[in-house]
């Protein structure tokens, strides 16, 4: 059966949407992000239940800290079974480097991908935050150093896609968030693209949270999307 390329980000705001929406969708139309909301009101226990449930999830917390901290939460994320989780590039190499190694040392298949430059970030505010280069500079030049740790691939927007497929290749996971249908609204997100766009351009799995989560039928707007894609 072909793997469905969207990952829904399950952004809901209460308890019964989204236990709702997972009994309406089947593991072969989506895989599923957890976030920093949702893990830090139901912790591990919803992950274990999404897996058991045959999902692949998503834990999406971006560590980003200390090499020694960040590398015993790779691990801890790798024991509850989840099927990808990642780290913020911005934390250096030495960082990936270290939760690289405790990936491989317990023998986990946990795909482990980094988040260059969010995609709610506009150029304007790179230069608030001390960064002088354009958007796509700076988010290459973090893909090669995540390329360079041995992580499996990076978040980044659609945008950027092509240039990076072309750099690291077809193995490297390209996972783009900022995912909008023509008459979604953009909400907090700068760099969009619709689904087609961003599969043309080489993204291997796409975000979509808010456009199904806020959504009338979330299950019916994830089979538009996946007719289109
Ligand atoms: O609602 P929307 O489709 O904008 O949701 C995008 C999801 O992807 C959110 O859960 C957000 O935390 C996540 N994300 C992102 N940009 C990144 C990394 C993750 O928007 N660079």
């Amino acid at each position: 059966m072909k793997e469905s390329k969207v990952i829904v980000a399950l952004d809901f705001d209460n308890r019964n949407s989204l236990d709702s929406f997972c009994e309406q969708v089947a593991p072969s139309d989506c895989k599923l992000k957890v976030g920093k909301e949702l893990f830090t009101v139901f912790g591990p226990s919803l992950v274990k239940d999404l897996t058991q449930k045959g999902f692949d999830v998503f834990l999406d917390l971006k560590f980003h800290d200390i090499p020694n901290t960040v590398s015993r939460a790779v691990k801890a994320a790798c024991d509850i079974g989840v099927w990808m989780t990642n780290v913020h590039s911005l934390g250096g190499s030495k960082m990936m480097e270290e939760a690289n190694k405790a990936r491989l040392a317990c023998g986990s298949k946990t795909n482990l991908i980094a988040v260059t430059m969010l995609t709610s970030h506009k150029s304007s505010e790179l230069i608030e935050i001390g960064i002088n280069e354009s958007i796509s500079c700076q988010v290459e030049k973090l893909a090669a150093m995540t390329f360079r740790s041995g992580l499996d691939g990076v978040v980044c927007s659609a945008r950027e896609c092509a240039g990076l497929r072309e750099k690291f290749g077809k193995d490297f996971k390209l996972v783009t968030p900022g995912i909008r249908l023509s008459d979604d609204p953009r909400n907090d997100q700068s760099r969009v693209a619709t689904p087609e766009v961003a599969i043309k351009s080489g993204s291997n799995y796409l975000v979509i949270g808010r456009p199904i989560t806020q959504s009338e039928d979330p299950a019916s707007k994830l089979r538009e999307i996946n007719g289109l894609i």
